[in-house]
């Protein structure tokens, strides 16, 4: 008989602790249980990971109840914490925390409120009754208040209980819910639906109203409901792309030529829902055969396809093959927010099938499905996520895809565990026996070494879906432009006449800068002062529709200077640019076209982020202005042209990965363009046009681009060929956190010598009042292990010396 177990707490504390069991109660691995943990005697609800009978050391306390009656965390989940929790190391507790639905993690802390999207006020006649007015009346309540109400030294049972029956929820999970959106759309009637039908609506259309013979034909073209497939066409689409007014579809819809229905965006009517799915091209086939034998042989493939190759498809139809025979798929995505489009594709495939996981749902729906992976009860066998649906309880997962694979989102920054969900997707299918498919266009340096490694396996489809040609791709010297003055501001005459053909074809256009802002910069003419946060050390950027100065590093905001902070001049010039400002030169010089801007500043909230891209869809936006956003996924068939504002800037990142990004960025946004039947055609805007990435991008060379960087980096022993852990330290102090940065650094020589590189002070070297400190350290990949618990060895020794102990560190594994 087990007496003791070791539980997990939602805490960044390390050590194993163990508490000793309850009489009675049955308690099993990966069951939450409620526990008093530290002096204050604070509540937690920690998880068993194991069950045992060796009495510790020290005196043990006693779990004080059992939350669940069946686990809700499997042994192979425990494996892939520990897994995280060693290989970025940080502590299983932060595990933990990133991997729970917040609903199921509970600590004496924690806040709950009414669950607000419960239809009738709950009505209660035994004591929780009391605490439902009280949260009625005060909103939120911490668990320790509620217990006081409750008169329960332990209220972490019956909250618990009001959280399962969705009476109450976690507060921090009361965010925006995931809500559909209904659109409107427009299909031929069964009567019309045939050629010969067709015909005659032509004819009888033709002498008498042409304006609804050209809705017909531009439908016909849209639904493509001469082929197999016919689509449906979403109302306000056709009738912007038609040049219709409602009053030129109404009349065909009274004479029964069209049909209209409701129904949420992009999830097809059931008799739609196309479980064949389309046929693949010959060289969809032709790639997906050697998919397929990379499968055989090795446990993940890397698979290349040029952007608009059709690589979804290739997906979707090794995903129908994994869970026929009743198997789990896991379909990770960097951003759910911007690839709905993608999700209404799998959705229009696999229907009730899909389950969408990500943090912007509602609580209840995540706790809701984890519960019923964990319990083995009918949940949805594909699971489409962000990077934390790596952590949904799967028993049978047979395939990982893991699409966009070399993009850094993957990575999560803040807080711990700073995991790569790629390189976990693969971890964690290792465990099942599954296998692992990575996708992208631009794949990263390290898919691709280990693709021409052997150690993985490689398929490639080069050639866009339908034949399109890849973008052609213009670059513009804009030293040379400037010198002749021939720009309109920040923009080239190649770049106008570009966006100006596009527009007067009514085709679109995205045009990407890094930057967000008006102007980044506001000089002193006199004695080149330039306004700085007060906080950080980084120059202010003006926002000129709030008439404000920002900080992007902290967020704190200014108002502008009339004059200069320093010399009293009150002649500042203002340098640089960010979206903002190439929103507005837009507007002066295509006063017409209708303009939206998509950044940080616009997009906050899901809401802001459907209306730019329902907008675009339909044709109601002509340009989109944005950052990196409008590089990822968007998949508009009217969009033709794409322009790069500034190229420079996206080959300047201070670090290692300067270039693999930048190419990346160019090559993905330059993918946007012509993905139907006309050939984009891409403008790239740069000071520095020899830079030999930018020669790359136009011939859209991977390979060659591969094969340059790939040596930089076995040069100078950088990834894929060490490992790199990056260590910052901060400090309000600065002098305190230069001398534990160089005691570090020398522990770290002792053993690693001119593997580590620093303490560097950062180009942004104060933020939020902190000073900070990188350090670098390249692990050796043979002996990572070793070399990486030596490195634990030296934080912990260092860290203990009182001068340094406020210092805070944070540990960075495979940086991206
Ligand atoms: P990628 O993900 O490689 O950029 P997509 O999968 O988005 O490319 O495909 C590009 C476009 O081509 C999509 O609109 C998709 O619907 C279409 N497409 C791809 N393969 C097929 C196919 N076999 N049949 C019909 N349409 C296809
Ligand atoms: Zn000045
Ligand atoms: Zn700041």
């Amino acid at each position: 008989m087990p007496r003791f177990a070791d539980v997990i707490l939602p805490l960044a504390v390390p050590g194993r602790f163990t508490f000793s069991l309850p009489e009675g109660d049955e308690v099993k691995s990966g069951m939450r249980v409620a526990v008093p943990f530290g002096r204050g005697g604070k509540l937690y609800g920690g998880l068993v990971r194991r069950l045992h009978d060796e009495a510790p050391l020290t005196s043990t306390r006693e779990i004080l109840s059992v939350l669940d009656a069946a686990p809700i965390v499997t042994e192979r989940q425990f494996l892939l914490w520990e897994r995280i929790a060693e290989h970025y190391l940080c502590t299983l507790g932060e595990v933990m925390i990133a991997a729970l639905p917040g609903q199921l993690t509970l600590s004496s802390e924690t806040r709950i409120v009414v669950n607000p999207f419960i239809a009738e006020e709950p009505v209660r006649t035994d004591r929780s009754g009391v605490l439902i007015a009280a949260l009625l009346e005060r909103e939120a309540l911490s668990m320790k208040e509620a217990g006081e109400l409750l008169g329960l030294k332990n209220p972490m049972p019956a909250i618990k209980r009001l959280i399962d029956e969705g009476v109450v929820i976690v507060e921090e999970e009361l965010r925006e819910a995931w809500k559909p959106r209904t659109l409107t759309y427009v299909k031929l009637t069964d009567a019309a639906h045939s050629e010969e039908a067709l015909h005659q609506w032509c004819d009888k259309l033709e002498k008498k109203a042409p304006k609804q013979l050209h809705l017909l034909m531009r439908y016909v073209e849209l639904s493509r409901c001469m082929s197999d497939h016919p689509l449906e066409v979403e109302k306000n689409k056709l009738l912007h792309l038609s040049g219709s007014s409602p009053a030129a579809l109404k009349p065909l819809i009274e004479k029964g030529l069209f049909e209209t229905h409701e129904r949420e965006a992009g999830l097809p009517a059931q008799a739609l829902i196309d479980k064949a799915g389309p046929s693949l091209s010959p060289a969809q086939a032709a790639a997906l055969d050697q998919v397929r034998s990379g499968l055989a042989a090795k446990d993940v493939v890397l698979l290349r396809g040029v952007t608009s190759s059709g690589k979804t498809e290739l997906y979707t139809t090794l995903i129908d093959e994994a869970v026929r025979d009743g198997g789990q798929v896991l379909y990770l995505l960097p951003e759910i927010a911007l690839t709905a489009q993608i999700i209404e594709r799998l959705r229009a495939r696999f229907g009730e099938r899909i389950a969408v996981y990500h943090s912007r749902m509602s609580a209840r729906d995540r706790t809701e499905l984890w519960v019923r992976m964990a319990h083995g009860k009918d949940a949805p066998p594909i699971i489409v996520g962000a990077r934390s649906a790596l952590f949904l309880p799967f028993n049978d997962l047979r395939l990982a895809v893991v699409d966009e694979e070399h993009d850094p989102s993957y990575k999560q920054h803040e807080p711990a565990p700073r995991y790569h969900a790629r390189d976990m997707a693969i971890v964690l299918a290792g465990m099942h026996g599954a296998k692992t498919l990575l996708g992208s266009a631009t794949p990263s340096l390290e898919s691709q070494y280990n693709a021409h490694s052997g150690k993985y396996a490689y398929a490639e489809l080069l050639t866009r879906y339908g034949d399109v040609a890849m973008p052609a791709i213009t670059l513009v010297d804009l030293r040379d432009a400037q010198r002749r003055k021939q720009m309109r501001g920040h923009f080239s005459q190649p770049l106008i006449d570009a966006i100006d053909a596009a527009l007067k074809k009514r085709e679109q256009a995205i045009l990407f800068q890094n930057r967000r802002g008006y102007v980044p910069v506001w000089q002193c003419e006199s004695c080149a002062f330039v306004p700085n946060c007060d906080h950080c050390d980084v120059s202010l950027t003006y926002h000129k529709k709030l008439h404000q100065l920002r900080c992007h590093y902290c967020g704190r905001t200014y108002p502008p200077p009339t004059q200069c902070a320093q010399c009293g001049s009150n002649r500042l010039r203002m340098i640089g640019f960010g979206t903002e400002k190439i929103e507005e030169e837009l507007a002066e010089i295509f006063p017409e076209a209708r303009i939206a801007r998509m950044d940080q500043d616009t997009v906050r909230g899901r809401q802001a982020l459907d209306r730019i891209l329902t907008g675009f869809a339909q044709g109601a936006i002509d340009i989109l202005v944005g950052t990196q956003m409008v590089t990822k996924g968007l998949d508009f068939d009217q969009v033709t042209t794409v322009g790069i504002l500034s190229a420079d800037s996206l080959l300047r990142f201070p670090d290692f990965r300067a270039h693999e990004r930048g190419f990346q960025l160019m090559a993905q946004v330059a993918g946007r363009a012509g993905r139907r039947d006309t050939p984009g055609n891409v403008i790239i805007q740069a000071h520095e046009v020899r830079n030999p990435v930018l020669d790359l991008v136009t011939r859209h060379d991977v390979e060659g681009f591969y094969q340059r960087e790939i040596e930089h980096r076995r040069t100078h022993g950088y990834p894929p060929f060490l490992r790199v852990l990056a260590l910052t330290l901060r400090h309000r102090n600065e002098e305190r956190v230069a001398a534990a940065a160089a005691d570090l650094a020398s522990a770290l020589r002792e053993h690693l010598g001119d593997r580590v590189l620093g303490p560097d002070i950062p180009a942004v070297a104060w933020v939020k009042d902190r000073h900070i400190r990188n350090l670098l350290v390249k692990l050796r990949r043979s002996a990572h292990h070793e070399e990486k618990a030596f490195v634990r060895e030296c934080i912990d020794r260092v860290f203990a010396q009182p001068e340094h102990r406020a210092v805070q560190l944070v540990a960075d594994v495979d940086p991206v």
